[in-house]
């Protein structure tokens, strides 16, 4: 009850070794001061950024019941009232064959999964409006695990949850929940079934060419914005080793692992043009394969980034650098300054934005580029010249 909160933080010694230990800097001390003069407002605040890690009360010198006293000042018993599309598993085959080829040429700008833990840096709510940004935009959405539900914990102002507002097909606009964190396993699926499906790619021993045509083709990026633990990492590094870039959020700087792409080194961004065996320019895409961002915002901007691949066709590679830009506006409120090296040619821009990105091109001196069947395996080349 709140007068048991008023009584035990009247207990607070004032030591200050929780400030020190939470993994958020939330304001605990205060919070629990406040309490003990009757004002329960700023410790049920904490609740949506406390991630429940029991640290602050471990080192509570006055064996203060903190987190329980967060989670009963902020009435959590009674709101927490969610709906969740259920765990749905593997995504058919024939939803592959629908969707492979507008993803493969880009004309679907990407399939993102949000997966990984619930140690956000500040809070669930960025996770779902990252996801119901790009839903909007007609990305395919999936989640799993804590990301999924988390998913469901918000609604919009006619009450409804995210899975209540889009359908949970594997298409554009989607917004799927897989299953738990082991179901991720079904979202590298997908990608694989696309090489194979779609592409023809054998399954068996033959990982090196599923993975090219995934990095090179498929613009799927992988979202863990609270992960914390190693095997978030291990699920992590067996998405980028398929060809899917990974971006984890603050705590993620905690694994101390980062591959990061130099956009400004022309000479990384080479593939063989399956076609003709020629090495082609293709600009870096996707730039990074593990990166950190600071914030939702950031990582917003950096999700529709990393969706390009070089097989984009110029409707695919425009639907995506539309996006990117719009993105990057909406939250620097400038043009980003490396789109000439996304342009490969005149029909990549997107259309209501061609004066002002032709102008900015002719600045930066751009020339016109081949549009590669791209491949890192001089194998796959079908003719040399
Ligand atoms: S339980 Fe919450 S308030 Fe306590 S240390 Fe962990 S995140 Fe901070
Ligand atoms: S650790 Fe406990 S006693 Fe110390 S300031 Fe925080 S709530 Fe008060």
């Amino acid at each position: 009850s709140k007068d048991a909160i008023v009584e035990q933080a009247k207990r607070c010694v004032k030591c200050m070794e929780c400030l020190r230990t939470c993994p958020n800097n939330l304001p605990i001390m205060d919070a629990v001061n406040a309490a003990a003069k009757g004002d329960l407002s700023l410790l049920s605040s904490l609740y949506d950024q406390c991630i429940g890690c029991l640290k602050c009360e471990s080192v509570c010198r006055a064996k203060l019941p903190i987190h329980s006293m967060i989670v009963w000042a902020d009435d959590v018993f009674e709101r927490e009232t969610f709906k969740i599309r259920s765990g749905r598993g593997a995504i058919k085959d024939t939803e592959i064959r629908a969707v492979g080829g507008p993803i493969v040429f880009g004309e679907i700008p990407g399939v993102i999964a949000f997966v990984g833990c619930a140690n956000y840096a500040y809070g669930g709510r960025d996770v779902y409006e990252m996801a119901e940004e790009f839903a909007k935009r007609r990305y395919i959405i999936l989640a799993s695990g804590c990301a999924a539900m988390t998913l469901g914990m918000y609604k919009d102002e006619e009450g409804k949850t995210i899975y209540e507002r889009f359908p949970g097909s594997f298409d554009a606009g989607g917004v799927i929940n897989v299953g738990s964190c082991i179901s991720n396993s079904h979202i590298a699926g997908a990608a694989i079934k696309i090489a194979n499906i779609f592409a023809r790619r054998p399954l068996r021993a033959n990982y090196e060419e599923i993975a090219d045509y995934v990095l090179n083709r498929v613009g799927a990026v992988g979202v863990a914005w609270g992960a914390m633990s190693q095997k978030a990492a291990s699920i992590a590094s067996g998405f980028w080793r398929l060809g899917i870039p990974v971006i984890v959020g603050p705590h993620g700087s905690k694994y101390r692992r980062a591959l990061l792409g130099r956009s400004d080194r022309e000479e990384d961004w080479f593939v063989y043009d399956a076609r003709t065996g020629e090495k082609v320019y293709c600009g870096p895409v996707p730039e990074h394969l593990f990166y950190m961002a600071e914030r939702k915002e950031e990582a917003i901007v950096m999700i529709a980034k990393l969706c390009m691949r070089p097989n984009d066709t110029t409707k695919g590679r425009a639907i995506k650098l539309s996006h990117y830009i719009d993105l990057y506006r909406k939250f620097y409120g400038a043009l980003p300054e490396d789109i000439h090296l996304f342009v490969r040619t005149v029909a990549d821009i997107p259309i209501t934005m061609k004066d002002e990105i032709l102008a900015f091109l002719k600045e930066k001196g751009w020339k016109e580029k081949t549009i590669p069947d791209p491949t890192l395996l001089p194998r796959l080349i079908r003719r040399r010249e």
